[in-house]
C-alpha cells in the first residue's frame, strides 16, 4: 500500500484578497522505499506540496492519506503527535536547536517519544556514525559546517523511525561538494535503513541522484518519471 496518497489537492493562498493558486489539482502516490525528487521552477508549488504532505499546512480541497489515514481530518493536537511518529523533516536552513550538541539534537526527538535515555543516546550515536559525523557528536550547530549541520538534521529526521522523510531544498545552502556528499549519504540511508525520502530541489546534480522525478509547473504535475532499475553491464 502507498504510504502517501495525495488526492486531487488544491491550495489557494489569500482566498479573500488576491488569490494565489499554488496547487491546482495534484494526484500522487508514494510507495515505501522511494527516493523521490520534486522538481520545478521557483513558485511552481514544491514547498506548498511538501508542507501539505507533512501536515504543516492544509489543502483548500482534496485529501492527504498517510498510511491510509486522512490527515486533513485530524485535530491539531492529534496531528502534532502523528507528525512526530510518522514524518521526518529536513529544512534548507537545518533548523537545529542552537544550545544543544549534535547528539542532543538527535536524541531530543526520541525524548518526545518517551524512549529511554540509554536507548536514545545509543541510537543517536549510531545515527551520527551512519551519517558520518560521529566525531563531532559533542559540537553545537555553530561549531559545525553547513554540510555537517545538515547531516545532523538527517540523523534527527531518522531518529523517530518515521514512515518517510520530507526535505525541502535540503542542499540549497550547501556548496557542490557538500551537496554531493549529502545526497550520497541520503541514498545510503535509503538503501541501508530503507528510509523513504521525498526531497524538493532545482539543483540538477541532486535531480540526477533521484530514483523518481516528479515535475511541478504552475501547481500541476507535468511529468512523473521512475528511473529504470537496469544497471549497466559492461
Ligand atoms: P516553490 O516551492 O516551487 O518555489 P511555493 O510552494 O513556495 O513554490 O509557491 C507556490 C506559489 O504560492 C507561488 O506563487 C508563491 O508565491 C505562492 N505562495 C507560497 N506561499 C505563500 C503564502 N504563504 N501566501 C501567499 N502566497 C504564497
Ligand atoms: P561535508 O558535508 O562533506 O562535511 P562541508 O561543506 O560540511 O561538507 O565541509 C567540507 C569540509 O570543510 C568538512 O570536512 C568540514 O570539516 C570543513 N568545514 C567547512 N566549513 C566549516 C566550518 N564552518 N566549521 C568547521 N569545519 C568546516
Amino acid at each position: 500500500m502507498a504510504i502517501i496518497e495525495v488526492i486531487d489537492v488544491k491550495k489557494v493562498y489569500n482566498p479573500d484578497e488576491i488569490p494565489v493558486e499554488a496547487l491546482r489539482g495534484v494526484n500522487l502516490q508514494i510507495e515505501p522505499g522511494e527516493f523521490t525528487a520534486i522538481v520545478g521552477p521557483s513558485g511552481s508549488g514544491k514547498s506548498t506540496l511538501l508542507n501539505i504532505i507533512g501536515g504543516l499546512d492544509s489543502p483548500t480541497r482534496g485529501k492527504i492519506l498517510i498510511g491510509g489515514r486522512d490527515i486533513s481530518e485530524m485535530k491539531e493536537s492529534q496531528l502534532i503527535d502523528f507528525r512526530l511518529n510518522n514524518i521526518g523533516f529536513v529544512f534548507q536552513s537545518y533548523n537545529l536547536i542552537p544550545v544543544l550538541t549534535a547528539i542532543e539534537n538527535v536524541a531530543f526527538i526520541m525524548e518526545l517519544q518517551n524512549v529511554s535515555k540509554k536507548e536514545r543516546n545509543q541510537r543517536a550515536m549510531e545515527l551520527l556514525e551512519e551519517v558520518g559525523i560521529a566525531e563531532q557528536y559533542n559540537r553545537r550547530p555553530s561549531q559545525l559546517s553547513g554540510g555537517q549541520q545538515q547531516r545532523v538534521a538527517v540523523a534527527r529526521a531518522l531518529a523517530s523511525r518515521p514512515k518517510f522523510i520530507l526535505a525541502d531544498e535540503p542542499t540549497a545552502n550547501l556548496d557542490s561538494v557538500s551537496t554531493s556528499n549529502l545526497l550520497d549519504m541520503m541514498a545510503e540511508m535509503n538503501e541501508k535503513e530503507k528510509a523513504t525520502f521525498i526531497f524538493s530541489t532545482h539543483d540538477q546534480r541532486v535531480i540526477d541522484k533521484a530514483k523518481r522525478i516528479i515535475t511541478l509547473e504552475d501547481g500541476i504535475i507535468v511529468s512523473d518519471v521512475v528511473k529504470s532499475n537496469l544497471t549497466h553491464v559492461s
